[in-house]
């Protein structure tokens, strides 16, 4: 597995309006290093513990993005260095992340996640749900987040027919709130496509695609 080298093969084809997130979660700070080397600086994470372990190892120029569910009482250990929450899935997480963006006294950029996938396993937000939160009055006096996009992952299948279908999806909610523009909300990034489905999410709008193993190879969950 040459990270290097499936860095420049990945970057080498993707538009200039979209951003490469390494998702680098389970792999050990040698390899992420490897794609730092390379050029790479920002990367996602899945686990916050995990994350803040890394943040402490690696040079500070990186940016680091919470891809993964994120727990509410787990907030606050990642509120210093964050640079872009994804799974954003309620007001009750968000208020969360606004406390803890206080504290340390800095804007926490977030990305709302949507529900677009048939399973039933993925996590998200429906629109009408994104809706009654921005329209209350609770949520404009947030004024340490700034959402800054959309996130969305496909079902897990090798029909290509419906993820397509599910990252439109994600591209027409986006379009319906890019509207609604607040202090704290002015959507313009769209977070979608992974190994498998980067190319087809970007023919779609993603200008956001987080890979992991087309960098740097299958995760083992064992060790
Ligand atoms: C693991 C993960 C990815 C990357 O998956 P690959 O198939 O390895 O590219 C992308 N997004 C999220 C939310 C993930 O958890």
């Amino acid at each position: 597995m040459n990270i290097k080298e499936n860095l420049n093969h990945i970057k080498s084809q993707l538009p200039h309006h979209v951003n490469l997130v390494a998702v680098s979660k389970t792999k050990p700070v040698s390899d992420l290093m490897e794609a730092y080397n390379a050029g790479q600086r920002i990367f996602g994470e899945n686990k916050i513990q995990e994350m803040v372990d890394k943040y402490e190892e690696m040079p500070k120029d990186i940016e680091w993005h919470m891809i993964g569910h994120v727990q509410r009482n787990k907030v606050k250990y990642m509120a210093e260095f964050v640079s872009l929450i994804h799974g954003v899935d309620s007001f009750k997480l968000l208020k969360e992340i606004n406390k803890q963006a206080v504290n340390h006294d800095r804007i926490i950029d977030c990305l709302l996640q949507i529900k677009i996938a048939e399973e039933d396993s993925k996590f998200g937000m429906s629109l009408q749900e994104v809706k009654d939160m921005v329209s209350q009055e609770d949520f404009m006096k947030l004024n340490n987040v700034n959402i800054k996009g959309l996130m969305g992952m496909a079902t897990f299948t090798e029909n290509t027919t419906q993820i397509k279908e599910e990252f439109n999806r994600l591209k027409t909610i986006f379009d319906d709130l890019k509207p609604l523009q607040k202090s704290n909300c002015n959507l313009q990034i769209i977070s979608m496509g992974m190994s498998g489905d980067y190319k087809l999410a970007i023919d779609c709008g993603s200008n956001m695609i987080r890979v992991g193993s087309s960098i740097f190879g299958a995760r083992n969950y064992n060790n």
